[in-house]
């Protein structure tokens, strides 16, 4: 998105995108590929050109702060900059369990699609939005899979009462056990060993929880939180150098009335386009305006049939509405559809 606006000459600049694959991977949708579901694929360089941006095929290895330019691991170049949008993203950790699985990035949703059809009994740790939707869509997709769902507080405790009545009702239609109040001790062969010394079987361990932003940006020496993320000003520039951006998952941004955006593709949509419009605004000699972001709901995906959409106050706390069923899929499905929308049709805030 911040690409795609700032290729619309907000700021007359000329903009490269680098990105490790030709693949726009549609991180929502990673617990479906996860399951075996075949996903629409759309290049990142069809995007680019549609957009007018150049794309470079690579990774980056590292930024020079000093001297202003991004190292492209493996060629030797470099790409030089006078502003750098670092979207680069979260993953969950995976080094904890060994051998645990994921859904947080491609490659992991690729190698736990191989996996599952060897797999008969399934732990998911984590009761997250993300733990819940692949819990639902593996039980789903793998009716004759034993499926758990482990967290160490109640699951589903940040739903109003009947949206955690209807989890419960979701989790019970597919045979889903809840584990609530338990924590991972270590793997042990059979299983996990949980600090209550139960052994919670599981040939597959799919871990969901604590999504961080990767090293580079603390390795080329800009401030960052303890998750990665860099720390911001109210304009997403990064508080010790101004000249980079940082956006999505990458980015602690917090908002001027002090709302911090959680790691979400809700918020690291508005979040860019308001990065973007504060940039176009400095360029232009006009005042820049700071991050607003208000939360209205947190959308979740129960398998391909169901959904629930919990209505949020402006501080992301459950309101007494919620939406469940078809209805919730339906409108699920059309907030994940968005995200590839919006990369077509790229524009400013009009809300803020
Ligand atoms: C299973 C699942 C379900 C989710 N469901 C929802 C949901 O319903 N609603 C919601 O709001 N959020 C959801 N999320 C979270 C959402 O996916 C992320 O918050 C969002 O994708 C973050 O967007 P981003 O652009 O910051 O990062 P990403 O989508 O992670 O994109 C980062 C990009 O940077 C690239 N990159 C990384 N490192 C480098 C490097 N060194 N050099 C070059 N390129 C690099 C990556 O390859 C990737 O293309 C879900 C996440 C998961 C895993």
């Amino acid at each position: 998105m911040a690409a795609a606006v700032l290729a619309r000459k907000w700021v007359g600049a000329e903009v490269t995108v680098l990105n490790p694959v030709d693949r726009f991977v549609e991180r929502v949708r990673m617990h479906q590929l996860a399951s075996g579901q075949e996903l629409r694929r759309v290049s990142v360089s069809g995007l680019a050109s549609a957009a007018g941006i150049e794309f470079v095929l690579g990774s980056a290895a590292g930024i020079d702060l000093e001297h202003r330019t991004v190292q492209v691991a493996g060629t030797g170049g470099v790409l030089p900059y006078d502003v750098l949008v670092l979207a680069v993203g979260s993953s969950t950790e995976l080094g904890r369990v060994a051998g645990a699985y994921g859904v947080s990035t491609l490659p992991q949703a690729l190698a736990l699609r191989d996996r599952l059809p060897r797999s008969r009994r399934v732990a998911v740790v984590g009761a997250g939005l993300t733990g819940i939707e692949t819990a639902t869509e593996i039980a789903e997709s793998w009716p004759d899979v034993a499926v758990s769902i482990l967290d160490t507080g109640e699951i589903g405790a940040a739903f109003a009462a009947r949206g955690r009545a209807h989890l419960d009702a979701v989790f019970t239609r597919l045979g889903i056990e809840p584990r609530p109040n338990v924590r991972v001790a270590r793997p042990v062969p059979d299983g996990l060993e949980l600090t209550d010394r139960t052994v919670l079987p599981a040939d597959t361990v799919v871990w969901t929880t604590g999504f961080r932003a990767p090293s580079l940006a603390g390795d080329a020496g800009l401030e960052v939180d303890e998750r990665g993320r860099v720390l911001t000003d109210h304009y997403l520039r990064s508080v010790s150098h101004p000249e980079v951006i940082a956006v999505g998952d990458a980015a602690a941004g917090v908002c001027a009335d002090g709302t911090e955006l959680r790691m979400a593709c809700a918020t690291g949509v508005p979040a860019a386009q308001q990065a973007i419009r504060a940039l176009a605004d400095r360029v232009a000699g006009k005042p820049m305006r700071p991050l607003r972001f208000r939360y209205f709901n947190q959308c979740l995906s129960l398998g391909r049939r169901d959904g629930l959409i919990q209505f949020v106050d402006e501080r992301d706390r459950p309101r007494s509405f919620v939406l469940t069923g078809r209805a919730a899929r339906g409108y699920k499905e059309a907030i994940v559809r968005s995200a590839l929308w919006f990369q077509h049709h790229p524009t400013l805030p009009t809300t803020f």
